[in-house]
């Protein structure tokens, strides 16, 4: 081939693009309100748009060259992963070297770690308002955990007024913070989606409403205040507490009947409030967490006195924790509560549980362990039925037909059932393939 023309050269001026990022980027969804999306659910969504389950992505993605030991901490540590602890803003570093994000820092507390100590901060398993989840998944819209959902104090959701679930409607399981199959809006454990269009008998009280709406208001101030670079000192807010427990008689006495009776102390001390205690602290006051800080003079105390539920030093209802364990007890239905779906029903520990009703508890256990035990009975029986009766109808009983029948195609993966597909292909006289 000839070629008869000289094509004119092109020269393209240098581009300085960015640097790709390692991972693909999503945002964090609601980045700038306070129905901010926490650092748990964030990386679980990111994991899913790899395809990847949550803690391999970590492992392969994100935490490369990060030694087993400290993988092995990270992983134990995963239900403080939205609040204060030093960790978190190594790994949250990690996520945004990744994504080439710079913006993650509101998606956990520890912008605000020297405001309050990490005690009843942050619930130790999973919170949701199943409404919320549906109304999402209905709309297309990313479906997501709330950081606010996180928190100890926080009982319930504020848009659809009912109490946030912590166990699945199907399987009754608790839900880690951050799981291994950790899919969100999805049991852990049983898979099931854990949205629902409507749900019935669990309001919450005017009260626990109440109570939300101020700790949203207040975070928006707070988490307004990061995003603008601020630094919170954990002097402002002792010295705010010795501002307003001195300052003023009035003030000081309206502190002591909502039950803060040891300030004085924790002044001398220099030790933080918790955080439901510190926004009870500017409740009693009727002021924002800002003005608390900026120790602006109350205008409007206000009596909160019968308001006491959210405040540490309250009495526990030994009445209601009592009523609540025979009722589970007597209760009829399918799935029986272990000791600690109640215990985080009624945000108190096992022990407490176990100390103050142990005969009830012994009860709840052995109620929860036979009901387990004839629910095994029955699985084994119904597959041992659906494996006679392929064998009745001359058809070879597979995996894949077995599976097919008894409603669950993975079912071999279990030990047990495993044991009884063999055992029961084996009476029949078929050689196990
Ligand atoms: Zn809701
Ligand atoms: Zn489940």
């Amino acid at each position: 081939m000839n070629i008869k023309f000289i094509f004119e050269t092109w020269s393209f001026p240098e581009r300085n693009l960015p640097e790709p990022s390692r991972i693909f980027q999503i945002s964090p969804c609601e980045l700038h309100s306070t129905y901010v999306e926490s650092f748990s659910s964030y990386i679980c969504r990111l994991a899913e748009a790899h395809m990847m389950l949550p803690t391999i992505f970590l492992r392969r993605c994100i935490l490369k060259n990060f030694s087993e030991e400290t993988l092995l901490y990270l992983y134990r540590s995963f239900n403080r992963l939205n609040g204060t602890a030093e960790y978190i803003d190594m790994l949250r570093k990690e996520v945004e070297k990744a994504t080439e994000l710079s913006n993650l820092q509101n998606l956990t507390l520890f912008g605000l770690k020297n405001l309050f100590n990490f005690q009843q901060l942050i619930k130790r398993y999973g919170a949701w308002c199943p409404l919320c989840l549906h109304e999402w998944r209905e709309l297309s819209q990313p479906v997501y955990i709330p950081l606010i959902w996180h928190l100890q104090t926080i009982q319930c959701c504020v848009k659809h007024a009912i109490l946030l679930q912590t166990a699945c409607p199907k399987c009754n399981s608790l839900q880690h913070i951050l799981h291994r199959y950790s899919r969100v809006g999805y049991c852990e454990r049983c898979k099931t989606w854990m949205g629902q269009e409507f749900i019935n008998g669990h309001n919450a009280s005017l009260e626990q409403i109440n109570w939300a709406q101020w700790i949203k208001h207040n975070l928006n101030i707070l988490f307004r205040e990061v995003d603008k670079g601020t630094e919170f000192q954990r002097q402002q807010v002792i010295s705010a507490m010795e501002y307003y427990y001195t300052s003023d008689k009035k003030i000081k006495n309206e502190l002591k009947l909502a039950g803060f009776k040891d300030i004085q102390e924790k002044i001398i001390k220099g030790q933080l409030l918790t955080f439901p205690n510190l926004m009870a602290f500017c409740k009693v006051l009727g002021l924002t967490i800002d003005d608390l800080l900026n120790q602006v003079q109350p205008t409007d105390i206000k009596e909160i006195t019968n308001e006491k539920f959210y405040l540490r030093r309250k009495k526990r209802d030994m009445g209601l924790i009592k009523q609540t364990l025979v009722l589970s007890i007597n209760s009829d239905k399918h799935l029986y509560p272990t000791l600690q779906n109640i215990s985080v029903d009624l945000n108190c520990s096992v022990n407490l549980l176990r100390r103050n009703f142990p005969g009830l508890c012994t009860e709840i256990v052995a109620k929860y362990k036979n009901n387990k035990d004839s629910e095994k009975k029955k699985t084994i029986q119904k597959l041992r039925n659906t494996i006679y009766e392929l064998h009745r109808q001359k058809k070879y009983p597979s995996r894949r037909k077995v599976g097919e029948i008894f409603g669950n195609m993975n079912f071999n993966r279990k030990p047990m059932l495993r044991e009884v597909w063999h055992q029961a292909l084996t009476e029949l006289g078929y050689e196990i393939k």
